[in-house]
């Protein structure tokens, strides 16, 4: 990984990955030789690992962008920094059927997938030399034939550009005002309503103020914590994933199945701390939750500068009409 010091950006240079041949399946049961040994399943029955019978199962990627045998070397060339890119690159199989999608599937399928999430973070968190952790879901990319479906993890040396920006705007946010932001975010537009498309006990689903994109949704949980995978328990786990499952249904049924991208927004690994003081506050500044960007290959912009041209209350009602109301 390269660092462009005029952009403050890391890049991964690496060579295409090789085309994946056509034909089976690897991800489906019983093409459980295809794949690299698992690295976590859940099953209910079945011969054990790396055969059929699970539920979920997570996978390296079999031509990955970050590797955890590698070691960890930063250095500089000339005037330059590089890293190389230690981490970890896993598919987490959603479904053991193929055709599956996150609104077919049933909530019960898709909060396994939630605690498979967290059982990575966890796992991948203990690794001090891995600063941070994304969970993300592409529906429907364009230009990408339909496929098994899968959630991507991916691990690596040092903090998402995104994240850090989030991060750092949170605790500005929390130096001046000693409150969390999203927090704030949350008591704003539960008392506004206009953006708000569903609220239930636990979270709050909404399409945020600056929309970058029209139908940006953000799922918050009203209760303050930094990580996801400390606030996934036997509460919080099935109605987030009813949630989502109502949010992918309303895109898929209502909205004529769009593509879109999800992405967990959680703390970095706070084991592995480079600038002492760095995340003195996370704890209490930064608030973890999923967006979902819409059509994200749709964004329009002038100049980094995002133009939507639906308002984000439209985006919030049409939302509102298309959830199906709960059986
Ligand atoms: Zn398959
Ligand atoms: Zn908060």
């Amino acid at each position: 990984m390269r660092k462009d010091p005029t952009r403050g950006q890391w890049v991964l240079v690496r060579p295409k990955a090789k085309a994946a041949q056509a034909g089976e399946c690897p991800y489906c049961p019983g093409a459980e030789h295809l794949t690299p040994p698992e690295i976590a399943a859940y099953r209910k029955d079945g011969p054990g690992p790396n055969g059929p019978g699970w539920t979920v199962r997570v996978v390296p990627e079999s031509d990955p962008y970050f590797r955890v045998e590698r070691e960890l070397v930063r250095e500089g060339v000339g005037m330059f920094d590089m890293i190389t890119p230690r981490g970890a690159s896993e598919l987490i199989l959603e479904s053991p059927r193929h055709d599956d999608t996150l609104a077919s599937m049933e909530p019960e399928q898709l909060e396994a997938v939630l605690w498979m999430y967290r059982d990575r973070l966890l796992d991948l968190k203990r690794d001090s030399q891995i600063r941070d952790i994304l969970v993300s879901r592409r529906h429907r990319k364009p230009g990408v034939p339909p496929h098994h479906p899968y959630s991507r993890v991916t691990a690596i040396p040092i903090v998402f550009d995104e994240t850090r920006r989030e991060l750092r705007e949170a605790r500005e946010y929390y130096q001046y005002k000693r409150r969390c932001l999203y927090c704030d975010i949350l008591r704003q537009e539960t008392g506004a309503e206009e953006r708000v498309v569903r609220l239930t006990k636990a979270f709050v689903v909404l399409v945020p103020y600056a929309a970058r994109l029209p139908l940006e949704t953000w799922v918050l949980p009203r209760q303050h914590g930094c990580s996801y995978e400390d606030a996934i328990n036997g509460e919080a786990a099935p109605e987030l994933a009813r949630l989502l499952s109502g949010l992918f249904r309303a895109l898929e049924r209502g909205l004529g199945d769009p593509s879109y991208e999800l992405l967990v927004h959680t703390a970095p690994n706070l084991r592995s701390r480079i600038l002492q003081g760095d995340w003195a506050t996370i704890r209490d500044d930064y608030h973890w939750h999923i967006e979902v960007l819409v059509q994200p290959e749709r964004a329009n912009r002038l100049g980094g500068i995002f133009i939507s041209e639906t308002s984000p209350e439209v985006a919030a009602s049409r939302l509102r009409e298309a959830w199906e109301p709960e059986a």
